[in-house]
């Protein structure tokens, strides 16, 4: 357990304040940096004390820590190599995110990346060396994903997904190369590939148009593997795409 509390800053109880006024109660969440410079979590609740005549003459403010709460939750949904979200949070992630384009009928995007012929780097550089190619690969991955609703996660193994949106299937695809480009620009050395010099991946694409279209996570997670599959049999180091016209409608 954590027993040393971080301090609040002044400013936390100044603002509690001015946001008082005709609030029955007020409860939610807050972080800060701490002066030791650690991230530090606290739940309030500020609820307003009256008088006889209900005139409000002060207020309790009931505030826990859940710093620890919140690094436990943290870690349950993070890859320990890659940093990124793992598959759990992918899981999470995704049926919120077909939830909220159901509701906006707005375009989704995933990606499957897979490493090319990984079994051969690690044969030829060692685990070690495996390992620090993934967490290269999960960095360029992340680094090209900047917008508030796009998501990079480790699904397992050398396999990674990201979830995107575009405004149609021609941008996803561009952006889904620029992935790979930039993964291939890397420029770590893998002399034992078929397919280049260095270490490329195969991206499997789906782009749903939830105007038009409406599909579950399970199905949703299957097109971008079978693209996946298509782009590993065509030769590798490429996107393809999956070809909407054979999504079922319901
Ligand atoms: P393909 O181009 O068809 O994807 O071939 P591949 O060799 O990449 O695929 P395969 O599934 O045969 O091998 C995947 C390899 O990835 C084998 C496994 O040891 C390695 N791997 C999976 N997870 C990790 C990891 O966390 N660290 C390291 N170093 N290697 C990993
Ligand atoms: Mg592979
Ligand atoms: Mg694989």
């Amino acid at each position: 357990m954590n027993d040393k509390y971080c301090k609040l800053p002044n400013e936390f109880g100044i603002h509690v304040k001015s946001t008082k006024n005709e609030i029955e109660s007020l409860e939610g969440e807050i972080s800060f940096t701490g002066e030791d410079g650690k991230e530090c979590w606290y739940q309030n609740k500020m609820m307003p004390i009256f008088d006889a005549q209900h005139k409000q003459v002060g207020e309790i403010l009931v505030r826990y820590d859940i710093t620890q709460k919140k690094i436990y939750e943290k870690l349950s949904i993070t890859d320990a190599l890659t940093q990124l979200y793992n598959r759990r949070h992918f899981n999470y992630v995704l049926t919120q995110e077909i939830s909220r384009a159901t509701r906006n009928k707005s375009v989704l995007c995933f990606i499957i990346l897979d490493v090319d012929y990984f079994k051969k780097y690690n044969d030829s550089y060692g685990h070690k060396a495996g390992d620090d190619a993934l967490v290269a690969v999960a960095q360029a991955l992340d680094k090209s994903l900047h917008r508030g609703g796009d998501f990079a996660f480790r699904l397992g193994g050398e396999e990674f997904g990201a979830i995107f949106s575009s405004k149609d299937e021609s941008s996803a695809l561009e952006f889904a190369d620029q992935i790979r480009k930039d993964i291939k620009a890397l420029n770590i050395q893998h002399s034992n590939s078929d397919v280049s010099d260095h270490i490329t991946v195969s991206i499997g694409l789906l782009v749903v148009d939830f105007a038009t279209t409406g599909i579950d996570e399970d199905n949703f997670f299957t097109l971008a593997d079978n693209a996946l599959y298509i782009a590993k049999d065509n030769g590798r180091n490429r996107v393809v795409i999956h070809q909407n016209e054979t999504l079922e409608l319901f």
